[in-house]
């Protein structure tokens, strides 16, 4: 059976400018969930990715999306773990060889073979679509339960951008009262970040590139205290406090001035993908026996754990709805830094075509 026709809106290029697209969805497998997009976030990957700055064969037309919510229209007939009319999301990965023993560990996003939802190909041959588009195929084990508590799109930047932040925190640091950690770049990955970092019961600093969201940082996000990155004396008074910093940043930086915040035997985690190489200062690494590591999103059971803990507890994500008529606008905005702090698409109620 031809899968069925849906519309979406596309990059055709590396302009990364986007505009309505039809294609067929891939043939529903018999694990596969066909969803009916509701909302969708947009992730500073999709801007990266659109102007096709992360692999070197973008393939275009590019339906971008990976934070996506929609409720199930239609199951492959060995799928026990959903219902047609469930509400359930998909983040940043959609495939993977599911026999490795990443994938045994629950860690398919580390995957040699793991597929991402665009700008890659299915196991079918078939490109994969994002969730710019009015629906979406995807295997069982690459969709989590939306909770009732949590309106669907509340949700969307959780299943990236959410636990892109949750994953190494949990890892590395958990709930911890002594934990004094770090936010760089209050965006979208951050302003989760901060949340996530508070639940956990730690001390958050805010690591910006201007004055401009102290007050809201302090305010809205509750975090202990805030650092504009530019200002040597307040750098400087900062030195040595951090257990951890977690660095959003998804342009070039130098990481010198951030790593002499970290406390000994500190950790610098990234998560933000600039496009260019970031130097560092092998003594600046060496004496203070401090860590630099990266992190992939998360595993499909840390971003059901965190769609749980975040309903549990009444959370609530930051976000401007917008339609996707205003797809072009929401991407130039997000990269002149204007945003508070997730764009999410309403794709149902947005004309496509
Ligand atoms: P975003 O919403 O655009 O936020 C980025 C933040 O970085 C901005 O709010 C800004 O915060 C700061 N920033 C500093 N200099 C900037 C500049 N020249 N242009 C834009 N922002 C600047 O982005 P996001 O969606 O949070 O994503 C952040 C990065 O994480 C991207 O590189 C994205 O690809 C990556 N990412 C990685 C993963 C992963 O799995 N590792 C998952 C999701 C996203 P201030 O105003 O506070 O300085
Ligand atoms: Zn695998």
């Amino acid at each position: 059976m031809v899968g069925r026709k849906a519309n979406a809106w596309a990059a055709r290029d590396a302009t990364g400018h986007l505009s309505p697209y039809s294609f067929h969805l891939r043939d529903t497998g018999i694990e596969d969930v066909v969803l009916r997009v509701m909302y969708c976030g947009i992730d500073h990957t999709d801007l990266h990715q659109i102007r096709g700055e992360l692999t070197s064969n973008t393939k275009y037309p590019l339906v971008p999306g990976h934070e996506v919510v929609g409720e199930v229209v239609e199951l492959g007939s060995e799928v026990k773990k959903f219902r047609v009319g469930d509400i359930v999301g998909v983040g940043g990965i959609v495939g993977s060889c599911g026999e490795c023993s990443l994938c045994n560990s629950n860690l398919d996003q580390y995957c040699s073979h793991r597929i991402l939802p665009y700008n890659a190909v299915y196991k079918d041959g078939t490109p994969t679509h994002g969730g710019f588009s009015s629906n979406m195929v995807v295997h069982q084990r690459f969709a989590v339960k939306i909770p009732e508590k949590l309106a669907p799109e509340q949700a969307a930047p959780l299943l990236c951008a959410g636990v892109t932040a949750y994953s190494p925190l949990k890892q590395w640091m958990g709930c911890n009262e002594n934990v004094k950690g770090g936010i760089m770049g209050l965006g979208g990955v951050g302003h989760l970040g901060v949340k996530i970092a508070k639940a956990m019961g730690h001390h958050v600093t805010v690591i910006s590139s201007s004055d401009k969201k102290r007050k809201e940082a302090m305010e809205d996000l509750n975090a202990d205290a805030f650092l504009v990155s530019t200002d040597k004396d307040e750098m400087r008074t900062a030195a040595n406090s951090l257990d951890y910093i977690l660095d959003t940043i998804p342009v070039f930086h130098s990481l010198q001035s951030y790593l002499s915040l970290l406390k000994t035997q500190g950790k610098l985690i990234l998560v933000g993908a600039p496009q260019q190489p970031l130097h560092i200062q092998a003594g600046d690494m060496i004496l203070g026996k401090k860590t630099i590591t990266g992190s992939f999103i998360g595993s499909m059971e840390e971003v059901q754990e965190l769609l749980d803990f975040w309903a549990g507890k009444g959370m609530t994500t930051m976000i401007e709805l917008v339609k996707m008529s205003y797809v072009n606008n929401a991407f130039e905005r997000m990269e002149k830094n204007d945003v508070r702090y997730r764009f999410v698409l309403d794709v149902a109620s947005s004309n496509l075509e």
